[in-house]
């Protein structure tokens, strides 16, 4: 029987081959859970291309090479190269590039593989320190069809969060704007090495608009979520820097200058981005 490397076993086996400690300051946190880790590759739909944000020692890549057809893994821990190259050298459909993630150009390469695999999927255990980031560049892709991570629970929480919510945020509205947003599943810390303090969960999206550059609209919403303490026109304000063409918007979409944009849904965060469009 193959041993995965996400048993718990193997995983310290590994860490103390190469004498490894989780780096805090990466997020490093270890699945040891073969599991969790098996189904969270198999409903990630990844059966073309996927890419994995942070392999770490490779649990989940492995799983992920099982099920697709390549696997493109960006790792910043330039030590952890040569332990992916050991642990999965079954695998000759896995590409491992050293590179922050943010600082990649994901554009180009979604559309390398779109070309070669058909569609693109994202499949990842995030470093829980560049989760918001992660997810604010993965929206802007519209060719990733599916994305499929493990967040702390509170992240998951204000992607299900509603107007008003205490939780609702730019990420919300976006990522309900974009997506059909559906929580695979819990993860304890128990099934982590080292464990965190908090609970996680996997969470998917599911692309439901396509051919819509949306990069404008979600730097509008970011405008609008500012500050959270002030109104929607002060906040546009400052986006603008002309208080009279804010209320000119804002009385076009018949939204009161006086609501905070938390109080908004994302269909009248899109009037109030419309009616600043038709007024330019
Ligand atoms: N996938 C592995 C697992 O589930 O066991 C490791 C997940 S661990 C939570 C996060 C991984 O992301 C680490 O391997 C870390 O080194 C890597 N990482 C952190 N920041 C990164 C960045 N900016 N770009 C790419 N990888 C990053």
């Amino acid at each position: 029987m193959t041993r995965w490397i996400s048993t718990p076993s193997y995983t310290k086996e590994i860490l103390e081959k190469y004498g490894l400690r989780a780096k805090k300051g990466f997020g490093q946190n270890f699945l040891v859970d073969p599991v969790i880790v098996e189904r969270c590759a198999q409903q990630s739909h990844c059966e073309g291309a996927v890419i994995e944000i942070g392999p770490g020692i490779g649990s989940l890549t492995e799983q992920l090479a099982r099920f697709s057809k390549h696997v493109t893994a960006y790792e910043i821990d330039e030590d952890l190269l040569p332990v992916l190259k050991d642990t999965l050298s079954a695998y000759d459909n896995v590409e491992i590039l050293l590179e922050d993630f943010l600082e990649t150009d994901l554009d180009q390469k979604v559309r390398a593989l779109k070309e070669e695999y058909g569609t693109v999927s994202v499949c990842a255990n995030l470093p829980y320190y560049i989760t918001t980031p992660v997810l604010f560049k993965l929206f802007e892709n519209q060719d990733i069809s599916y994305i499929t991570v493990m967040v702390q629970k509170e992240v998951g929480d204000r992607f299900a969060a509603k107007p008003n919510d205490p939780e609702y945020s730019a990420l919300s509205a976006e990522g309900q704007y974009l997506y059909d947003i559906k929580k695979l599943f819990q993860v304890p810390g128990r099934s982590f090495n080292p464990s965190p303090n908090v609970d996680s969960v996997i969470i998917q999206f599911c692309r439901k608009r396509e051919d819509e550059d949306v990069s404008d609209f979600f730097a509008f919403v970011r405008a609008c979520f500012k500050q959270r303490r002030k109104t929607i026109y002060n906040n546009l304000k400052e986006y603008y820097g002309d208080g009279a063409k804010v209320k000119e918007i804002l009385e076009e979409a018949g939204v009161s200058g006086s609501v905070r944009s938390q109080q908004l849904t994302v269909e009248e965060l899109r009037e109030v981005y419309h009616a600043a469009k038709s007024l330019r």
